[in-house]
């Protein structure tokens, strides 16, 4: 991922090859040089910004339409604390003045090398947008829909402290995918992706492809495999054939589901129909969560047959 072709003291062109048994990195070939391209996370600061009871989401001049966050920064060399870092993003982006009423936590941000640590900022004055950004909006809390990557993961958390329920992430590109319907906000599910909607699978968040469509079926697509490996996302394929769900694979999806937790997971079959009773099963089962709320979930796609009926039975029967 790293943008340096040539050294930066040197100006020799860097080469590709691990340092101290470490992972492979650039580092220069030139004698008596040694400078390596280490490209460790960068630490980013991101405010919850309060303001007369609204959270503020902004839109960046960089970003498509539609598409607000929370306010961050880069810390600066001479910030004596990221605590003041972000205050001072909150100044100079919205212009207000800001105190920090809680730190919230640190997350990773993978896609952009970054760790964000993140405040909940409670600020006062009059909102005078800085240069980077376009529009804000004013969300009241119980409103906010945190996105699943990132900073919309503080907010999630920073929500679930206060007793709200963050409502699942949805946007255009997902829901064009047939029978999307996301459960939380670690967990999709939907059915038969094209080979191009794996684009959206990654850019909304999520990390983890199950899929519990046999490849015989007619509405499998070719090489799926290749096709989320190309957005750089982990694929399990368990095939469950549609007049005979077997308890094997709901015993491999437990275990794939255990192993991929903290991961968001996007579970895809057909039309939704195997996905909805495995996924009910496992929320019930592995999670806890009652069964009517589970079954809302499974009736909004449809009406379990005789088949699945008798399955989604003798599995709550196992574990009874
Ligand atoms: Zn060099």
């Amino acid at each position: 991922m790293s943008a340096f072709k040539f050294c930066p003291r040197c100006a020799t062109p860097l080469e590709t090859g691990a340092v101290d048994d470490g992972p492979p990195r650039r580092r220069c070939p030139a004698p008596g040089c040694g400078f390596v391209h280490w490209d460790n996370p960068v630490p980013v600061v991101a405010a919850i910004v309060e303001h007369e009871g609204d959270i503020i989401l902004a839109r960046n001049a960089m970003w498509p339409p539609k598409m607000f966050a929370l306010i961050t920064g880069f810390l600066e060399k001479d910030d004596p604390h990221p605590e003041s870092g972000v205050l001072r993003e909150v100044e100079e982006e919205l212009g207000l003045q800001g105190k920090v009423a809680e730190f919230v936590g640190h997350y990773p941000f993978e896609r952009m090398n970054q760790v964000i640590i993140a405040y909940h900022v409670v600020a006062t004055g009059e909102i005078k947008l800085g240069a980077e950004l376009v529009e804000y909006r004013r969300v009241p809390p119980a409103q906010l829909r945190p996105w699943p990557a990132a900073t919309g993961l503080a907010l999630r958390d920073w929500m679930l402290r206060r007793g709200l329920e963050p409502q699942p992430y949805e946007n255009e590109a997902l829901r064009s995918i047939r029978d999307f319907h996301p459960i939380d906000l670690t967990l999709a599910t939907a059915g038969q992706p094209t080979a191009e909607q794996f684009f959206a699978v990654r850019a909304g968040g999520y990390q983890t492809v199950i899929n519990l469509l046999p490849e015989t079926s007619p509405s499998a697509i070719p090489d799926e495999r290749a096709a989320v490996a190309a957005q750089g996302l982990r694929y399990h394929h368990i095939p469950v054939e549609w007049e005979a769900p077997a308890k094997a694979d709901f015993e491999r999806f437990c275990q794939v589901m255990e192993a991929e937790r903290g991961r968001r997971v996007f579970v895809h079959c057909a039309a939704n129909k195997r996905v909805s009773a495995f996924v009910f099963l496992y929320r019930v089962l592995k999670q806890g969560v009652p069964p009517l709320r589970a079954q809302e979930d499974i009736l909004r796609i449809w009406q379990p047959d005789a088949v699945w009926t008798r399955f989604i039975e003798e599995r709550l029967g196992d574990a009874a």
